[in-house]
């Protein structure tokens, strides 16, 4: 399929779900997933009007950075080992997978200025996803005031690839309830205003109950 026919279609589909929850559409960022796919397919989004991409893995953000640069806003949204870090820094505009301190220690250590971060959060529990348990993410995030290049602006998070569209509403709502609580708190270093959540599975939904960044991989360009 086409980059931009998909993208044409993923598009009115957030514009539904906004027009349903009574949203902004330039609210919302679509960050284009070129984990399973080449340089040229990346490319291919990027001129179909895809302006952010995200990397899960260190050597595919570091092959396609190479090529792309900066003709698109880079997201890591994977697993990052703290000793990878400074391979990161200076090339991505944002990491979505801040899930303990000694990476928010290397992150501060290597960067010369404030890193945008956000919070990975285990909502649904699944012993296989990575973050922080929805409880102890308060707790974490005022840990991080040591940190001065450390900038929470967000939390992210994995729903579990089910149909089961209640369950999945329910997920979003929890990482929504937990966004507002962070804010509530005014603290000067997390501002915590976005919600990086929704995938090619569950977009709409996560659109519907309040996503500001969400991340498509193979609906967007194909897996
Ligand atoms: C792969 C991946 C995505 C995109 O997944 P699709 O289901 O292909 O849209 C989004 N977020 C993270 C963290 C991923 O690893």
């Amino acid at each position: 399929m086409d980059v931009a026919e998909n993208l044409n279609r993923i598009r009115q589909n957030i514009e539904h779900a906004c027009k349903s929850s009574n949203r902004n559409l330039d609210e919302i960022t679509i960050i284009g997933v070129t984990k399973y796919v080449t340089i040229e397919r990346a490319k291919e989004a990027i001129e179909a009007g895809i302006t952010n991409l995200g990397e899960n893995r260190l050597e595919g953000f570091l092959e396609k950075h190479e090529y792309i640069q900066d003709s698109a806003s880079w997201h890591f949204i994977g697993t990052l080992q703290s000793r990878k870090v400074k391979e990161v820094i200076g090339k991505v505009d944002a990491i979505h997978s801040l899930d303990r301190k000694s990476l928010a220690r290397e992150i501060n250590k290597r960067s010369a200025k404030p890193v945008d971060c956000f919070v990975q959060v285990n909502v649904s529990g699944e012993e296989t996803k990575h973050g922080l348990q929805p409880e102890e993410t308060l707790s974490f995030i005022r840990e991080l005031e040591v940190y001065d290049n450390v900038r929470i602006v967000g939390l992210m998070t994995m729903a579990p690839h089910i149909e089961d569209e209640e369950r999945l509403r329910n997920i979003f709502r929890q990482l929504a309830s937990l966004r507002e609580d962070i804010q509530g708190e005014h603290i000067a270093y997390a501002p915590c205003e976005y919600l990086s959540m929704g995938m090619s599975n569950d977009y709409q939904l996560a659109v519907e109950e309040g996503a500001t960044h969400i991340r498509i991989g193979s609906d967007l360009v194909g897996s």
